[in-house]
């Protein structure tokens, strides 16, 4: 076709600029739990309530006890690429916490009836703000305890195209708890309580702090892999030049305990879950010579290194990382749970590390 003379270029309006975000960010009801119960974390909540109504796509309420937010900043934060988290490159660079793009909230907002509300500690009382498909309402005084809830009603209402691939009640329920287990294990300290159709459904219970109790592995997977499992706890130097270590700590299982699928593989980076390619095959080359062909590994790994040495922005929803030592890191870890299984098979009890 010839080249048309009446092409307009125009600047597309908030609302449609955030519903284009939110399909990279929020696929289904479990994307938005994600993205609230890290934005709970972030804020420091010790205790976080999730109420689902019909596998999330009805009610996603999660409501938090952490810092809570201004007043006077409560409607900036349902503004896209307001963030509290970050300031510059240089804390890109070495972000710590799990959010740092301002998108989660006024996505989410776009494509569903969306409430916001938020009191800190010493304010004397809270403050609410409604969004409704990307209508901001006025902030208005609320009751409201310390910290904040955010309820999300309706997903996907105005956007008949995402609804549609919306699936079965329970299968949206599945993807949530999914989510929920990796945030239970990468943060055994935080007091988690699901609740569905207005029935309890979880509670993973806090055990303050301390990262390597057994319990909460039992909780999120099964008492059968905490029977198979193996601690590891091994630090190295992460490359020559930084200076910096690197860590792998968590619970490998016993090739004894091994899988069909790839379903109890967790990976947290510096806190953050992630899918890590090289890494996984590092782990699967760790245990080659102990399982059977086909099977695959079971494990709960824990890698912290240098975040200025790992770039989280690869993925609007952050499932992937880049690092700059990727060949040493893989080499470490296939080291460390190599020698943990050979120690294993050399006679070492179960579930006791020498
Ligand atoms: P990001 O997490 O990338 O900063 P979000 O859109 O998820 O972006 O949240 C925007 C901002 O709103 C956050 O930076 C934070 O300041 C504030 N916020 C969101 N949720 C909470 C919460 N549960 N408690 C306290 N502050 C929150
Ligand atoms: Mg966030």
């Amino acid at each position: 076709p010839a080249p048309s003379s009446d092409v307009t270029i125009r600047q597309l309006p908030d609302t449609l600029v955030n519903q284009i975000a939110a399909g990279e960010v929020i696929e289904r009801p479990a994307s938005v739990v994600k993205e609230l119960v890290e934005n709970a974390i972030d804020a420091g909540a010790r205790r976080i309530d999730i109420d689902l109504e019909e596998g999330g796509v009805r009610l996603i309420r999660v409501r938090d006890d952490g810092g809570g937010i201004a007043p006077e900043e409560l409607a900036l934060a349902v503004q896209r690429h307001a963030t509290s988290k970050i300031s510059s490159l240089d804390d890109l660079e070495a972000v710590a916490t799990l959010g740092f793009r301002g998108e989660a909230l006024p996505s989410i907002a776009s494509v569903s009836r969306f409430i916001i509300a938020s009191r800190r500690g010493d304010d004397d009382h809270g403050i609410a703000l409604a969004v409704d498909g990307g209508r901001v309402g006025e902030p208005a005084p609320k009751q409201q305890p310390a910290g904040t809830t955010v309820e999300v009603r309706d997903l996907f209402y105005n956007v008949p195209a995402r609804r549609k691939f919306l699936r079965a009640e329970r299968t949206e329920l599945g993807h949530i708890e999914e989510w929920l287990r990796q945030l239970a294990l990468a943060r055994p300290d935080v007091e988690l309580r699901v609740s569905h159709n207005g029935k309890p459904l979880r509670r993973y219970k806090g055990d303050g702090g301390a990262l390597f109790s057994g319990e909460r592995l039992a909780e999120t997977l099964s008492e059968e892999f905490l029977a198979n499992a193996l601690q590891v706890d091994h630090a190295a130097p992460l490359s020559t030049d930084s200076g910096s270590l690197m860590r792998l700590s968590g619970w490998i299982a016993q090739p004894a305990y091994s899988r069909a699928s790839t379903d109890q593989q967790y990976l947290f980076v510096n806190g953050r879950a992630v899918r890590d390619r090289s890494i996984a095959h590092a782990v699967k080359q760790a245990y080659a010579d102990v399982l059977f062909h086909g099977r695959q590994p079971a494990y709960v790994l824990f890698l912290e290194v240098d975040p200025r040495r790992v770039d989280v922005n690869v993925h609007p929803a952050k499932h992937e990382v880049r690092f700059r030592d990727g060949r040493a890191i893989h080499d470490f870890v296939y080291r460390t749970l190599q020698a943990a299984l050979a120690e294993t098979r050399a006679g070492a009890p179960a579930g006791v590390s020498a």
